[in-house]
């Protein structure tokens, strides 16, 4: 990356410059002319919101946003963060980056973010419950939520109980609509939930690192072996993103997991932590800190500098900058937070030779499995169902008939296991899987496609924004 004035620390540290920079860099190798390109970097529209709730007899204010970043596919896509921090700001570039993750993994959704101040540690629930159906309430009223128009998810500070209600709160203003429940995706399973919803962004991680790991060039430039078995990781922030990544990356990748980050802290065991133990131990005692066989350091900051071959930070935004940059000691760095690397930072761990897998590709796993939700809510129809028993009874068919070929047949166990037919769940997990695959396919081809690109990450920006660019192309401007 060539930012030929290098940007102030306080610069660098700003989301909207972080995700204007990325998409400039990228929009400069690409062909379009620069009014369709200005098209698709503005956010098209911000709503900020200012409402009242009412809990103990007592009427409080809040403030909360939602932004729509592009509308060239509907409905627009994004999750709602409930955070002490959260402003305008950063639910506008987080709305960008939206659109272009959505590009890239061919989820067919503009990109939308929403936020509300709220320090969900200090609030009770009664308190959250009523600011999650007053904002529902506020966003229907302005038409900034909708089945066909705008499609919360879950972000920092919400989860499967605040979508239940919001769709709830959805549902009791518009009686009768065939299709509300797709007015928000990431619910419980019970309310139209699908399965694999909540592990799916830190699936899609392990997905992605694992195509890293298997792409032989990459492997042979960082002087490492080929696959996730064995690698050393450190993660960054152990919430639903950093936990469910590093799980999956430590039981179906045998990798090593070597140290934790969290808010207040890092446990680090160079012999590798038992990732459902720490799981344990944290919803025990509340922490991660004085986990047994591990060793406390003090800062969250300290999982970013940990000697090891796949650094994943999953917490926040701004993470890896000016600062620590040079004190990275990973050969990869795997974006599943949104905007964990500055557009600074980035540069001096190009410099260094490090290999970073950005966000927009890595964390792509929660929006496609919510894609598959909203199918699956207005198709009203379970995945699965249709297909399971027919494909079982076919396979038992083949399976008979190789058994009478070859004159030796299987043991039940073995046979049940071959004729299984899909679960909902499987077939999550392989239509994420397989997103995640080409998604990687189509960033390294636009590699080897134009020498100019370097980086992963431009390479992400370039497919879509050629993506986007089509689409805008083929629907004309209305005149
Ligand atoms: N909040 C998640 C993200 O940043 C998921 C969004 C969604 O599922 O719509 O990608």
């Amino acid at each position: 990356m060539s930012t030929s004035v290098p940007p102030t620390i306080k610069e660098d540290l700003n989301l909207n410059h972080i995700v204007s920079t990325q998409f400039d860099k990228a929009a400069a190798l690409t062909k379009y002319d620069e009014g369709l390109l200005g098209q698709i970097k503005a956010c098209n529209n911000i709503y900020t919101f200012h409402f009242p709730v009412k809990v103990g007899g007592k009427i409080r204010m809040f403030q909360g946003w939602r932004a729509e970043h592009s509308h060239h596919r509907k409905p627009l896509k994004g999750g709602l963060r409930f955070a002490a921090e959260v402003d305008e700001n950063e639910v506008m570039a987080l709305a960008a980056l939206m659109t272009y993750k959505c590009a890239l993994v061919n989820v067919p959704f503009g990109g939308s973010k929403g936020g509300v101040r709220i320090d969900t540690y200090r609030e009770d629930d009664e308190t959250i419950e009523a600011v999650a159906r007053r904002f529902t309430f506020e966003l229907a009223h302005k038409n900034f939520i909708g089945p066909g128009t705008n499609v919360p998810a879950p972000d920092m500070g919400t989860g499967e109980r605040e979508m239940a209600w919001i769709a709830d709160t959805y549902q009791a203003i518009h009686h009768g609509d065939l299709n509300s429940l797709a007015c928000v995706t990431g619910k419980p399973v019970s309310q139209g939930g699908i399965h694999g919803r909540t592990e799916a962004t830190g699936r899609g991680v392990y997905y992605g690192i694992r195509e890293v790991c298997e792409d032989e060039d990459v492997m042979q430039k960082l002087g490492m072996q080929m696959g996730v078995a064995g690698k050393t990781i450190s993660v960054q922030g152990f919430g639903n993103v950093g936990y469910h990544a590093a799980r999956i990356l430590q039981h179906e990748g045998g990798a090593k997991i070597i140290a934790i980050g969290e808010y207040n802290g890092t446990v680090y065991d160079p012999n590798g932590i038992d990732v459902d133990a720490l799981h344990a131990h944290k919803l025990k005692t509340g922490y991660v800190q004085n986990f047994p066989g591990a060793q406390d350091l003090p800062t969250s900051g300290d999982s970013l500098e940990i000697e090891c071959d796949i650094l994943i930070p999953a917490a926040l935004e701004n993470q890896i900058t000016l600062e620590n940059a040079s004190k990275v000691k990973a050969k990869i760095v795997g974006e599943a937070a949104n905007g964990p690397t500055t557009p600074g930072a980035e540069q001096v761990l190009f410099d260094r030779g490090i290999y970073v897998v950005p966000d927009i590709y890595l964390n792509a796993g929660g929006v496609t499995v919510s894609y598959f939700e909203w199918t699956k809510n207005i198709s009203h129809m379970r995945f699965g169902r249709m297909s399971k028993r027919f494909d079982q009874a076919r396979d038992e068919r083949y399976i008979s008939l190789m058994e009478r070929m070859s004159g030796k047949p299987l043991t039940e166990a073995r046979r049940e296991r071959l004729a299984e037919g899909a679960d909902e769940i499987d077939l999550v997990r392989s239509g994420l899987e397989n997103t995640m695959s080409d998604a990687y396919k189509e960033m390294r081809a636009a590699m080897k496609e134009n020498d100019q690109i370097h980086d992963l990450r431009t390479a992400a920006y370039v497919v879509s924004i050629s993506k986007v660019a089509t689409t805008y192309n083929q629907m004309g401007i209305f005149p």
